[in-house]
């Protein structure tokens, strides 16, 4: 009888919410679709696709498309079938089995899923108490305990908060081994480090197209690194990860920077209201919610000894969020999804203090 493996057997998927909801902010997505002209200039692109034949294996226009956005020369640029499967190129390629690799807590699962598929030796670093990260505790971990890589998101996936730039420049700096930052958020801040990925031969950075750019709905994602890096990237992937007609919609779409700068000030703005109407909230319950910090992403993640009651309490109301069991993370929709959202959360709130004033 065919057996699985061990490390098949232990594998736990990831775990999306499924079902349909009126409201979906579980994801971190835009909340905007492509405008009606950017649609037909896609839609006149694939009518023009040579569907028979296998896509450009260096999806050169979306790259150039994509460095010219971020100001960055194409020769530091991969594109990945999402940065999910960038994630998984780096974590199987770069290094052997048993090499340890550092990730935190709390932080983007991926980065840790991967290493137990390819049989690397996850080690963690606890965030502080206040979700705040301690470099210099980072540091002497990746110097004493022989890391090969460093990896985490920044802003952070889910806690919402930035590590400033001259302090991931520290880091980068002063450990001996692979960095891997992931700005999947940082259109949403301004402490990018793209500009410096010719100032170190240890560094990676992953971006993807999933969240400021608003096309999770395909699969679109970018590794930066030095040519050295970058040419063993491309030769470890597989030759047409990219399908043809991703690399048109991303390349159709970084041409458009007007529209995609409007979008991500459009979130900023939508999320810092979020932020502020979420905090109004906190202060009138705080037995129920704590106040959140500032985020620096589209999302804002709330500490609750409530959360699964929050989380059911607003899927009743067909409103999808994250639960993270000690945490909520609640991502910025329209401006009439987030009113929604704080309606119903205020109304969840009143219901369940009143149950904890009265015992019920
Ligand atoms: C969403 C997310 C990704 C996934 O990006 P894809 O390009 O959709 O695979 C990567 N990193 C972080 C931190 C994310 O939150």
């Amino acid at each position: 009888m065919y057996e699985l493996n061990n490390k098949l057997k232990k594998l736990d998927a990831y775990d999306p919410i499924t079902g349909s909801y009126e409201i979906r902010l579980d994801a971190n997505e835009s909340p905007y679709n492509l405008p009606d002209y950017i649609m037909k200039d896609i839609a006149d692109r694939i009518c023009a696709l040579s569907f028979n034949r296998y896509p450009d294996p260096l999806a050169t226009d979306t790259v150039n498309a994509f460095a010219k956005y971020y100001n960055l020369d194409s020769d530091n640029v991969t594109g990945g079938n999402g940065s999910d499967e960038i994630i998984s190129i780096i974590e199987s390629c770069f290094f052997e089995k048993g090499d340890r690799i550092l990730s935190f807590s709390n932080d983007f699962s991926m980065y840790r899923f991967y290493a137990e598929l390819y049989e690397l030796e996850n080690v963690v670093y606890q965030k502080n108490d206040d979700l705040s990260v301690d470099v210099d505790k980072v540091i002497e971990i990746c110097n004493t305990q022989n890391i090969k890589a460093v990896i985490f998101s920044n802003p952070c996936n889910p806690t919402s908060l930035g590590i400033e730039k001259n302090e991931v420049l520290r880091l980068i700096e002063n450990v001996n081994c692979l960095v891997i930052a992931d700005e999947a958020y940082m259109d949403f801040w301004n402490q990018s480090i793209l500009d410096k990925v010719n100032d170190y031969d240890n560094l990676i950075i992953l971006k993807t197209c999933s969240k400021a750019v608003g096309l999770a709905g395909i699969r679109l994602g970018f590794a930066v690194a030095n040519k050295t890096i970058t040419n063993a990237l491309r030769s470890a992937k597989s030759p047409y990860n990219t399908d043809s007609i991703s690399q048109l919609v991303g390349a159709a779409l970084f041409e458009e920077e007007k529209w995609l700068k409007k979008a991500c000030a459009d979130i900023i703005g939508n999320t810092e209201k979020l932020y502020d109407e979420i905090c109004r909230i906190c202060s009138a319950f705080p037995n129920i919610l704590a106040m959140p910090q500032k985020p620096c992403t589209n999302f804002v993640f709330i500490k609750s000894d409530y959360c699964d009651e929050v989380f059911k309490s607003l899927q009743n109301k067909s409103i999808a969020i994250r639960n993270f069991k000690t945490y909520v993370r609640i991502c910025c929709g329209t401006k009439s999804e987030n009113q929604c959202l704080l309606t119903a959360l205020e109304e969840i709130c009143e219901e369940l203090s009143n149950n904890l004033v009265y015992g019920g």
